[in-house]
């Protein structure tokens, strides 16, 4: 499943573009970069000594040296830089994402959720959230037992990562209940996202291990963000309340 988010994942750094360009690349790279500065400076020490007849003599030294030991040396530093990023991407991976459904996590969620309502705030542009709940999931876990329950969850992650764009932020909130941080979007918009959302849930065909079709329904609150809102917490409270009223209206659809 792709959850990657395009807005909320950090920019790549230096460490990342070394991993990407590979560990043999980036030896061969550093190898050359040290042979070449190396009979460079040797060159001009030996012009500056006025000792131009040792050039050949010196030039070869200067390259056979760094191209015995500079592998050496930078294979061993080069491991550890490459060891260290990919436990860096590993843990952050940990910190960020929940275990079950590999959305984003509740308090990744609430910390992006600030960050975006007070930039959203002070640029006046629009923000809209979604909070999902599985309709009469209980029943699911009673009748099914908890790894189909846990299977329906992941699917209806899957479901719902289909129908938004790359720059929105899923994450699981908490047991069958998934919020959405929709950057730049109105109430009109946000609320064709949640139909989309409860079409792809309810049109979606559960993968698990029980003998009968399932039925799978969502209900979704939508709030927008107020420019009387002093942060993300009002918008939560309102995309929950919404959520309750959707669940009164009778489920498997969407109220604002
Ligand atoms: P409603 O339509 O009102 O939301 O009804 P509901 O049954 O979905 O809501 P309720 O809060 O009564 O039950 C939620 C259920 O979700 C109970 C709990 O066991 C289940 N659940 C929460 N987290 C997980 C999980 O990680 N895996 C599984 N399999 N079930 C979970
Ligand atoms: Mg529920
Ligand atoms: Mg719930």
């Amino acid at each position: 499943m792709n959850t990657e988010s395009m807005r909320f994942d950090p920019a790549p750094g230096w460490r990342t573009l070394l991993l990407q360009w590979g560990r043999w690349r980036v030896l061969v790279g550093v190898t050359l970069f040290a042979v070449l500065a190396s009979m460079g400076l040797t060159l001009l020490l030996l012009q500056a000594l006025g000792r131009s007849q040792s050039i050949p003599v010196g030039l070869a030294i200067a390259g056979v040296v760094p191209l015995v030991i500079a592998p050496l040396v930078f294979n061993v530093l080069i491991k550890l830089v490459f060891e260290i990023e990919s436990t860096r991407a590993a843990l952050h991976r940990l910190a960020t994402r929940d275990a079950l459904t590999q959305t984003y996590n509740r308090g990744y969620f609430t910390e992006r959720l600030d960050a975006e309502a007070v930039r959203a705030l002070r640029t006046g542009q629009a923000m809209a959230l979604l909070m999902i709940d599985a309709d009469e999931f209980k029943s699911i876990n009673d009748r099914y037992g908890h790894p189909v329950g846990d299977r329906v969850l992941q699917q209806i992650a899957q479901a719902c990562q289909s129908s938004l764009r790359p720059y929105d932020l899923l994450a699981r909130f908490g047991g069958e209940e998934f919020v959405v941080l929709l950057p730049e979007t109105t109430l009109a918009q946000a609320c064709e996202v949640a139909e989309r959302v409860i079409a792809a849930v309810a049109g979606m065909k559960p993968d698990t291990l029980s003998v009968e079709p399932l039925r799978v329904t969502v209900s979704v609150g939508v709030a927008v963000l107020s420019s009387t809102d002093s942060g993300g917490t009002a918008l939560l409270h309102r995309a929950d309340a919404a959520l309750y009223q959707a669940k009164r209206n009778g489920r498997n659809t969407w109220a604002c």
